[in-house]
């Protein structure tokens, strides 16, 4: 009973030195990571979302960060990442369609415009991007987006091999890119075989060095451990990620994942959230596919955990809770999404594109 009391005690001490020393500027080592994302008991885990939410207010204020995506073109993508419901390796009920016009695009646009949200991003279902017509139809819908004035230009579009492509991309007016790594680089061969991690870090070393922005994050109950976890959010810090979405794994009919995954719980992953925000104080950590499932009615604490961004509208190809009650979350929490007020100056001085490698 007393050495219970006492490790009571001296977790949190230790949580608190460790939130203490991030509010200070300094960083946690990955063992001091990987402890962390082991604790369990819940009054640990309160002291730790307790001082995640601190980091959080000291670096962010009330400032929430709102993203919305387009799905451009979906399904039948020729690669097997074995949650995704719009690979062509797995049978699901998922729509597919070729690129989009115009008119979808500039819509979500005007949606995000009236909901306050910040970002749109153009979200395509395939490997990657070459230079040729597909290249240029999504160069022309990122100008115009731009122009549109409406929301920043985001996109995910896969894999990018050819520099010439980055830059074309940031000529058209793009301002972040989102490429997750997923999960650990030990992981990631369970998760998809179709291509590598290394392609995955490629791709965001492409874009950092024409100066875009990258959003890369990962997903959790894919069936990966803690230390797994940890790996991501030190590999996502390495490789110099500005924001960093969370996903939390809604397994799909039809996908691999629906037949392996055992789901994660909610503590769990609000755990993860305050690691994340520990490991990367001045990112963006944005929670975004599989929260309203997942998460059921403890949505409101991810930002107590740490988070400073969501994501709003319905997913790629499951539906999240209506937008309206989104905002209404967060004016009950006194958090400000205005758009305006965003930007990326109050993170880190961007990570030398030399020095951007992922060491875990
Ligand atoms: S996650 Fe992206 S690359 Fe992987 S199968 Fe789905 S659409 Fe294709």
């Amino acid at each position: 009973m007393i050495s219970n009391v006492v490790d009571a005690i001296s977790n949190h001490d230790r949580i608190a030195d460790l939130g203490q020393r991030v509010l200070k500027g300094g960083t946690i080592t990955r063992e001091e990571g990987s402890w962390l994302f082991g604790l369990e008991k819940t009054s640990d885990l309160f002291d730790l979302m307790g001082w995640a939410n601190r980091i959080r207010e000291h670096y962010k204020g009330n400032k929430v960060h709102l993203c919305s995506i387009v799905n451009v073109k979906a399904g039948g993508c020729s690669e097997n990442c074995k949650f995704c419901a719009q690979s062509s390796a797995h049978q699901t009920d998922s729509p597919r369609y070729g690129l989009v016009d115009l008119p979808p695009v500039l819509a979500a646009a005007e949606e995000a415009k009236a909901n306050g949200v910040t970002a749109v991003g153009l979200v395509a279902a395939w490997k990657g991007l070459e230079e040729g017509a597909i290249l240029d139809q999504i160069c022309d819908r990122l100008t115009e987006l731009k122009d549109s004035g409406k929301a920043r230009p985001d996109a995910s579009l896969g894999i990018i091999k050819n520099p010439k492509v980055a830059e074309r991309l940031k000529q058209a007016g793009l301002e972040c890119y989102n490429h997750n790594l997923e999960t650990s680089r030990r992981f990631y061969p369970e998760v998809c075989t179709s291509h590598t991690y290394e392609d995955r870090v490629e791709t965001i070393r492409h874009l950092k060095k024409v100066g875009i922005k990258i959003c890369s994050g990962g997903i959790l109950g894919m069936g990966e451990t803690r230390e797994d976890r940890c790996d991501l959010a030190f590999a996502l810090r390495d490789v110099g990620a500005n924001i960093v979405p969370i996903n939390i794994l809604n397994p799909i009919e039809g996908t691999p994942m629906a037949k392996t995954a055992e789901g994660i719980a909610p503590m769990e992953v609000l755990k993860s959230i305050a690691c994340f925000r520990f490991i990367l104080p001045k990112q963006e950590i944005m929670v975004a596919g599989g929260r309203t499932v997942n998460l059921r009615d403890l949505q409101s604490m991810i930002f107590m955990a740490g988070a400073s961004a969501m994501m709003v509208g319905n997913y790629l190809t499951t539906l999240n809770q209506s937008v309206e009650k989104d905002l209404q979350m967060l004016r009950d929490l006194g958090l400000d999404p205005r758009w305006e007020k965003h930007g990326f100056s109050d993170q880190d001085t961007p990570t030398p594109v030399e020095d951007v490698a992922v060491v875990s």
